[in-house]
């Protein structure tokens, strides 16, 4: 035999059990945008490299060190996506949906690649779900954004996530801050990580961040964005918050928050949960006016994506499992084998699930799997039942079995499972 071929580091095999939380939780999620009036799209999982080396600004953490890029058989430079924004507007701009008027509602879902160091909560392979509002650039698209999201928490049954919302001002007032914040971080920069040392000059917001517990203590001093607004600013800050309030959405300013890319502006947001430990944020997103005119366009944008496993972490699960079979067929002699199989066949088409045996073997045996599989009745079909056109129906749950006439329980049945007829008085 030769040697087992593993995965890849960081790349991951998701099991049924998992899968289907996922399912679900990305289900409801797609519901939920959809009532806001969100269209999906399908978003390339590859894209030119300078979409998001140019896009995302060159000093970020995605471009210095977590990109995929590889060489296509062109020489050309390919990158996986790390996200999905700059992929949202560059598609916005492409298709000219900009035309069809007023905001462009969308979202997106599908599995991200960052060259990260792989640990708890953190993958290289991992799935996010997306939303951007494209074209609108008042407070009332951030309020109805954040809205929105906190209130697919709601929906979810999560309770304990806290939404944090910081404005990072503009073009016009974050060169200031920019500045004094600097200016700060150089004299202590002693107390912090090489990382953080790094980043003083080339992306000093993202040292604001860091997650490493002597950079936190060190910046407990550090100037406040919100304290550098410009007027233009400040009234966009005022009225989201406001509306926020009026909507009974809860938040918590966090000036902590930042986005690290320069193309981001004013509100910028984050939901954590501290059930999720070191990696405690779920959702992250903010304002990107400027991100546009970086990729060949110029229009403004807002919008977020959500971790999908980790906010399959928090969901309040309640019977949330895999779906069993509801019948398991099994075939007591060799001539009711095919028949057997096309019983399930006539159930499956009522939209039950149902399993058989597909190994010729024992009834014993094959009572025994039905139990495993979690089958809850079992039909024992042979001979007997095939000449007298009964069936033998065995309860899991009671342990009890009967026979029963087949043409009046497939009936019974198919009158069980029948949709309700739209329109029809109960
Ligand atoms: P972090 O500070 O955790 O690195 P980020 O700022 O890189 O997050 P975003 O790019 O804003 O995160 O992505 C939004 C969400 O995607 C995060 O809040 C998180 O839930 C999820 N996420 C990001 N990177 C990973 C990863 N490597 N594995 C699993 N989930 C991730
Ligand atoms: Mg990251």
């Amino acid at each position: 035999m030769s040697r087992l071929i593993k995965a890849i580091r960081g790349f991951r095999d998701i099991p049924a059990e998992e899968a289907y939380i996922l399912r679900h939780v990305e289900d409801r999620t797609r519901e939920h945008f959809e009532l806001f009036g969100y269209r999906e799209i399908r978003l390339p999982i590859v894209e030119a490299t300078e979409l998001f080396a140019r896009g995302i600004g060159e000093s970020t953490d995605i471009v210095e060190k977590e990109m995929y890029t590889f060489q296509d058989r062109n020489g050309a430079s390919i990158t996986l996506r790390p996200e999905g924004t700059a992929s949202a507007v560059r598609a916005y701009l492409e298709g000219g949906w900009k035309a069809q008027g007023g905001i462009a509602k969308i979202f997106y879902t599908g599995p991200m690649f960052r060259y990260e160091r792989p640990q708890k909560g953190r993958y290289r392979q991992f799935y996010q779900i997306g939303l951007e509002a494209i074209g609108g650039e008042g407070p009332l698209v951030d309020a109805e954004v954040l809205d929105l999201l906190y209130r697919l928490f709601v929906r979810l049954g999560v309770e304990d996530v806290r939404i944090l919302v910081n404005s990072l001002g503009c073009v016009e007032c974050r060169p200031s801050y920019r500045d004094a914040l600097t200016g700060f971080l150089g004299k202590v920069a002693g107390a912090l990580c090489s990382n953080c040392v790094r980043r003083i000059q080339s992306n000093p917001l993202r040292v604001l961040d860091c997650k490493v517990p002597s950079c936190r203590e060190a910046l407990r001093g550090a100037p406040a964005v919100l304290d550098y607004l410009c007027k233009a600013c400040d009234a966009h800050f005022t009225r989201v918050r406001q509306t926020l309030k009026e909507l009974e959405v809860p938040f918590e300013v966090d000036h902590g928050i930042v986005r690290g890319l320069d193309y981001y502006n004013r509100t910028a947001f984050e939901a954590v949960c501290e059930r999720l430990g070191a990696q405690n944020a779920v959702a992250a997103g903010g304002r990107y006016d400027g991100l546009a005119r970086e990729i060949g366009g110029d229009t403004p944008g807002i919008g977020f994506a959500i971790g999908l496993e980790r906010l399959a972490l928090i969901i309040e699960r309640g019977g949330l499992r895999l779906p069993v079979p509801h019948f398991f067929v099994a075939a007591a002699t060799g001539s009711a084998r095919v028949p057997a199989q096309a019983l399930a066949d006539r159930i499956r088409g009522m939209g039950l699930i149902v399993e058989t045996d597909l190994e010729d073997r024992s009834l014993k045996a094959q009572l025994r799997s039905a139990d495993r599989a979690g089958a809850t009745r079992v039909i024992i079909l042979g001979d007997e039942e095939l000449g007298s056109g009964q069936l033998q129906v065995k309860d899991f749950s009671t342990g009890e079995q009967r026979a029963v006439d087949s043409k009046v329980f497939l009936a019974a049945l198919e009158k069980e499972t029948m949709p309700p007829v739209k329109g029809a008085v109960p």
